[in-house]
């Protein structure tokens, strides 16, 4: 099996071989029978350690993601959260994206910086800052890319082998692109991270974070994290999560397809100031995306020249893109991000400029799509 689509549907994904259920079974059970004391049955004793559903989306996120070991959670902070405290020790640096997801920024500064790990974020796009920012006691660098919402690209080779130059782990919230558009461990990262909530879900249905990785040890300790500190995802919503991965290649297509038409309405329409989308020629980092990318992905943002009161208008006057917060499910949302997902960095560096709006394209008709951003644009005139 070399092609990604059709791992994505069989890797991890074998039949079930007492009754040859093509789907691997949803094992809800806590505990396993033992044959005699300390005698398990293919290796399974309790579930917070392992459970065969949720190996089985482990193996296939590794697999996806070009790595050995996977690791599946409770939600993208509960593997962010493994990951942080699993690698770093009171004493450590670790450099951020200054656009990282929110929550990220909020664990980061709020758990693990009163625990002693410091804190300090850069604009990652920028290599020589990058470089600059590295201190003796860094001991990881995380970025996001595309970023969250003004799609910033992230050179991934570059800032890799920069990090490992400085003998940090570099890990990558693949979260926005998903494995189908971007596989950050074969451009040198140690380690991805993804809220599995979004794109690999893919519907809305299911909350869930997943970590990759090639490198064992990485991999034993985050593992350790997780069933030391418990927060693993439960059979159901492993299950969801693989049906959704099944389907992500050709989600991910129709996103990208969908995120470019839309971005090409909104793209010279006189209330727009600016249309922050990778595909787009004109974005700074298309260049690099067009290198590290398949395909540009289904988030595209905007900054209105009517200010914030034209951001609101907008975010309350589209009828396909519903308003809500999250991303990455087939149907289509629209947020304000200063007052619905970054009302909480208001004030810092994270803040976001008050005339955004991000656009999670879904996987509806794209002329509806076309059509239901122009009307509300209207409304703005
Ligand atoms: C949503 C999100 C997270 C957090 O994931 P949850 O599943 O909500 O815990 C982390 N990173 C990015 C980029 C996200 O969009």
């Amino acid at each position: 099996m070399t092609g990604f689509a059709t791992r994505a549907i069989h890797a991890g994904q074998a039949f079930d071989p007492t009754t040859g259920a093509v789907i691997p079974p949803v094992y809800q059970t806590s505990t396993f029978v033992q044959e005699h004391v300390g005698g398990l049955r293919a290796g399974y004793e309790y579930a917070r350690g392992t459970n065969p559903t949720r190996d089985a989306l482990q193996e296939l996120i590794a697999d996806l993601e070009g790595g050995s070991h996977g690791l599946s959670f409770a939600s993208g902070l509960a593997a962010e959260d493994a990951v942080l405290r699993g690698l770093l020790r009171p004493g450590d640096h670790v450099l951020m994206g200054n656009d990282v997801y929110g929550g990220t920024h909020r664990l980061a500064n709020r758990i693990l910086a009163p625990w002693g790990v410091e804190l300090s974020t850069v604009e990652m796009s920028d290599v020589d800052a990058v470089r600059a920012a590295i201190r003796p006691t860094t001991a990881m660098l995380w970025l996001e890319t595309p970023s969250n919402p003004l799609m910033k690209i992230t050179d991934i080779e570059a800032v890799a082998a920069l990090g490992h130059e400085h003998g940090t782990v570099v890990v990558v919230d693949n979260t926005f692109a998903s494995p189908a558009l971007q596989r950050p461990l074969a451009l040198g990262a140690d380690l991805v991270v993804h809220s599995a909530t979004k794109y690999l879900g893919g519907h809305s249905d299911v909350l869930g974070g997943l970590v990759a990785t090639g490198d064992a040890e990485i991999a034993e300790k985050v593992g350790f994290l997780q069933f030391a500190a418990g927060a693993v995802s439960a059979p159901w919503e492993v299950f969801l999560t693989i049906r959704g991965i099944k389907t992500l290649q050709i989600r991910m297509r129709q996103h990208s397809d969908n995120a470019t038409a839309v971005a090409d309405a909104l793209l010279g329409h006189p209330a727009v100031e600016r249309v922050y989308y990778p595909g787009l020629p004109e974005h700074p980092g298309h260049d690099v995306a067009s290198r590290q990318m398949e395909r540009f992905g289904g988030m595209v943002s905007l900054a209105l020249h009517g200010g914030a009161q034209a951001a609101r208008t907008f975010a309350e006057s589209t009828s396909v893109f519903q308003l809500a917060e999250s991303l990455g499910g087939v149907e289509s949302l629209v947020n304000y991000p200063a007052e619905m997902t970054h009302a909480s960095v208001r004030g810092t560096e994270l803040e976001v400029p008050d005339n955004v709006i991000r656009l999670s394209v879904g996987i509806e008709d794209e002329a509806d799509l076309v059509a239901d951003v122009r009307s509300a644009l209207a409304r703005l005139a």
